[in-house]
């Protein structure tokens, strides 16, 4: 297996996960041999999601699972995104969290305190908001009072819903819509398009020149674009050829018909 002209410029490849390596519970055609080509050509990998409800573990464990080979340490969710911000501030705070348990050891791992179902939850210093499938109305109460007091939102996302076996889920965009139109506080935002995970796997990945391959046009080439980086669309996921070719500002350095196609040279 060798790896397509595009590669030749860049250090690192950073991916996207669903629509780009899986698609539900398969891997998109030739993931696996593209994804260990480019290990073999020494380049420096990262897989970024907007997905919350996983921790890195999981992640890796799913991708061992369709036969790529991954390292925790390569996996940035949204969750890595907010440990990553909150790990870099010099005191600790009470946080108030919505998410799935991934989210909560995030946070925990950060060095802040969670303080749910604690007399400090309502008057929390920050509010950390992903969408979870056991997402309940007392959360939203409690982290409105928290916001109405002062608390600061960090949200992992503003992705309106996302698929799932049993159909469409409302995602974390609607979660922190719902606690932004409560209280008046707008999120600061970590998931993609921000590009704030874009540079969490760039710290990862060290110096270099990285190309970013995902099929969303708005978070993963506007995200890409937003950290100084190149971006390459594939049509495995939620994008096609005429709104790839149509898209403009940013371009994408390739299309490509998925990873595969795009990585490989034969
Ligand atoms: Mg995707």
């Amino acid at each position: 297996m060798t790896l397509a002209p595009l590669l030749d410029g860049y250090d690192h490849v950073i991916l996207d996960l669903d629509g780009t390596v899986w698609v539900g519970g398969a891997p998109t055609p030739r993931a696996p041999e593209a994804i260990a080509a480019i290990r073999a050509s020494g380049r420096g990998l990262a897989f970024v999601t907007n997905d919350g409800l996983r921790s890195p573990e999981e992640y890796v464990r799913k991708l061992w699972s369709i036969g790529c080979t991954a390292a925790v340490e390569e996996i940035v969710s949204v969750g890595s995104a907010i440990q990553y911000l909150l790990a870099g501030r010099t005191t600790s705070a009470d946080v108030f969290v919505i998410g799935a348990p991934a989210v909560f050891r995030h946070v925990r791992e950060a060095g802040q305190r969670v303080v749910n179902l604690t007399p400090r939850a309502e008057s929390a210093d920050v509010v950390v908001a992903v969408a979870h499938e056991e997402f309940a109305y007392a959360e939203l109460l409690t982290a409105t009072r928290a916001l109405l007091a002062g608390a600061e939102l960090i949200s992992g996302g503003r992705d309106r819903n996302y698929p799932t076996a049993g159909g469409i889920a409302p995602g974390t965009g609607a979660v922190t819509a719902a606690l932004e139109y409560a209280t008046g506080v707008s999120a600061r935002v970590v998931g993609k398009p921000d590009p704030q995970v874009f540079r969490v796997a760039l710290d990862r990945l060290g110096p270099g020149r990285t190309l970013v391959i995902g099929d969303h046009l708005v978070a993963d080439l506007g995200g890409a674009t937003a950290a100084g980086l190149d971006a390459a669309v594939v049509l495995s996921g939620i994008t096609t050829r005429e709104q790839a070719e149509a898209a403009t500002e940013p371009k994408p350095v390739a299309i490509g018909q998925n990873l595969g196609a795009l990585v490989l040279s034969s």
